[in-house]
């Protein structure tokens, strides 16, 4: 059975987030997914899905994008929530130019997982030697950790196995120019990985461009068992039982 360890339903990008919900509830091949708020607001949104669909788990935070304003305060209230699973997504982007105040927001949130017992979901566009520098010189995560949709890099790759932390595979895989992720598939330990849509982010291929859903993640699972030379069942049970390790209330 298939878990998707980072996806969205929020009001922000979709009309009708009922029609996604009841898609996934209706796949019997999805056991259960992850939905990951981007500020306070779809955060309270994730919980509340979760709460009345068994299928679905919260992970809560403030994403570096959606800084501006964000009451760190309430994180606490929320997260202890049974269905919160997670801090994230958290982290650094380089497309914005406000990184001393992305860090002060990222140093925070892994202080607040830190001390709630809880892993953090990681995203890092461009940044991913800033956030490990950070993890050495500031705070590092106690309870696990995900470099989510991971870009590509040898250097990070081995630190974050070397720390006993995870990284996900989105459609970025399935794209040809995905060369490093490819190599990064094929080498990464089996216990360290997840998989994930981001949706509606990020379509894989051949669907690239249109509103992605969860159950595009079989093309993500295709391309892994490809790479891996292994079964797509396989992909199947080894991230099914990494992502309830890393996450462990999902249990
Ligand atoms: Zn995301």
């Amino acid at each position: 059975m298939i878990i998707d360890s980072h996806m969205h339903i929020n009001r922000i990008v979709l009309d009708n987030p009922q029609k996604y919900i009841n898609a996934i509830n209706n796949n019997t091949n999805i056991e259960s997914v992850i939905n990951v708020g981007l500020d306070i607001n779809t955060s309270n949104e994730s919980i509340s899905i979760a709460s009345s669909n068994p299928k679905f788990f919260s992970s809560i935070g403030i994403h570096p994008l959606y800084i501006a304003d964000q009451q760190l305060d309430s994180l606490y209230n929320l997260a202890s929530h049974p269905k919160v699973v997670a801090i994230g997504e958290i982290g650094l982007d380089s497309t914005k130019n406000n990184l001393t105040e992305q860090k002060k927001y990222l140093i925070s949130q892994i202080m607040i997982a830190n001390e709630l017992h809880l892993p953090v979901i990681i995203h890092s566009n461009n940044c991913n030697k800033i956030i490990i520098d950070i993890f050495e010189k500031y705070v590092k995560p106690k309870y696990g950790c995900v470099f989510h949709c991971f870009q590509p890099d040898l250097e990070t790759l081995k630190y974050l196995v070397d720390n006993g932390f995870y990284i996900s595979f989105a459609g970025r895989i399935t794209y040809k120019t995905a060369k490093k992720s490819l190599e990064v598939a094929s080498i990464v330990p089996s216990n360290l990985f997840l998989i994930e849509t981001d949706s509606p982010y990020i379509s894989p291929e051949p669907l690239r461009g249109e509103i992605n859903e969860t159950s595009n993640i079989k093309y993500i699972i295709q391309r892994l068992a490809e790479v891996r030379q292994c079964s797509t069942t396989e992909i199947e049970q080894i991230t099914n039982a990494n992502t309830k390790r890393l996450f462990k209330k999902m249990k």
